[in-house]
């Protein structure tokens, strides 16, 4: 059992209709990876999303694997993605036999250099190597900049998945992440905005695409009586009690942005005589679901180090963690090419992700604030 006392990053919290549609569910009887829940939490998250179709999957890492197979990236093939991500993005290329390229953030956002990702691009074209496609990530729920990116992928003409595991309910220009690339991906994993303990969705506006994919996502069937296959299939679809589960938590997004932002903006005021802390900036073109309030901290002007006030912290039952671990540094993606990687290196050594759970009351954000107040030695 969690302890009472501790305060966690961002544990799963419950919308009060998670019981009346599981129990609705379980007496029913559909008890499988399909059934009405699955369709009706399909059909609201596209709505959500502004989106034409949408599948539920057994998580987002499958989302993932998914578009990337749909958009025929196999072996051999590149796919360039930032460095700065969960390794999540990384691997479903890898899985795909493809080798991944490693792109820096931009400062002011965290997310894919659009200026990195031209100088890529523009290279890979002379060498005639241009990538079979560009996974972009809304990190920690900030939209990647997607005008310049897709303008770009257009020009060199290649396919864009956005990975929006962290960013369901953000925006972009006014519009809903998860949109913008061919495919968009999220992720319902336990740490997440909203949560079915794991499961994922994959998105388009593409409906052929995202009824192959489901057929894919059920070990690609034949249509025949018997058990016919022509096409390598995975088992990824998602169960229909945790879509019950989905939808109870979906009805609640708005309010999960709001007590985010709200977590964000209260930190922010708390801690703002604090030198050295510099909270993630928010990008002028959207509004971040603040999924996780991040912050850097400079230790010369803080007076202790990120390490040093993670250790403060977790002495004090509270759970924070480093940013991503870029994975350039990765001992599994060492040897994969990047461009540049100084600004995604100086975020991992220098950034704390902060307890931010849509539930997170106003005491214990006091706590976190005095804990890190505690350790600034300026
Ligand atoms: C959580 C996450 C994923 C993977 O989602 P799972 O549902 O855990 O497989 C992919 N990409 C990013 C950026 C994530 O944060």
């Amino acid at each position: 059992m969690p302890s009472s006392d501790r305060i966690y990053l961002s544990p799963p919290s419950l919308s009060g209709h998670e019981l009346e549609l599981l129990d609705e569910t379980l007496r029913s009887n559909w008890i499988a990876p399909l059934g009405p829940q699955v369709d009706a939490f399909e059909s609201e998250f596209a709505e959500t999303v502004r989106i034409g179709h949408a599948t539920a999957l057994s998580s987002g890492t499958a989302a993932l694997h998914l578009a990337l197979r749909l958009l025929g990236v196999g072996a051999g093939d590149v796919v360039l993605c930032p460095t700065l991500t969960f390794v999540a993005t990384a691997n479903a290329i890898s899985y795909l036999g493809a080798s991944p390229v490693f792109i820096d953030s931009d400062a002011a956002t965290w997310n894919l250099d659009p200026v990195l990702l031209e100088e890529e691009l523009a290279q890979r074209s002379r060498r005639g190597e241009l990538p079979r496609a560009v996974i972009t990530v809304d990190l920690y729920g900030q939209s990647a900049d997607h005008e310049p990116i897709l303008e770009l992928c257009e020009r060199y003409d290649v396919p864009v998945v956005e990975d929006a595991a962290e960013a369901l309910g953000s925006t972009y220009k006014q519009r809903p992440v998860g949109a913008f690339g061919r495919f968009g991906v999220f992720s319902f994993n336990g740490n997440k905005i909203i949560t079915t303990s794991g499961g994922g969705m994959l998105v388009s506006d593409n409906g052929e695409a995202i009824a192959e994919a489901r057929s894919l996502a059920a070990q690609a069937r034949d249509e025949a009586p018997h058990y016919e296959h022509s096409r390598l299939g995975y088992n990824y679809r998602l169960s229909n009690l945790l879509a019950a589960v989905g939808r109870a938590q979906l009805v609640t997004l708005e309010e999960r942005v709001e007590a985010r932002r709200k977590i964000f903006s209260r930190y922010k005021r708390l801690l703002s005589d604090l030198p050295g802390l510099e909270f993630m900036p928010e990008a002028a073109y959207g509004r971040s679901n603040r999924w996780l309030t991040c912050l850097t901290i400079d230790p010369a002007r803080f007076g202790s180090n990120r390490e040093t006030v993670r250790l403060a912290l977790e002495e004090l039952d509270i759970e924070s963690r480093p940013l991503w671990k870029p994975m350039h540094r990765q001992p599994l993606y060492r040897e994969s090419p990047r461009r540049g990687g100084a600004v995604a290196e100086g975020l991992f050594d220098h950034g704390l992700c902060l307890p931010s759970g849509s539930a997170l009351s106003e005491t214990d954000q006091d706590r976190v604030a005095e804990a890190l107040r505690g350790c600034c030695r300026a």
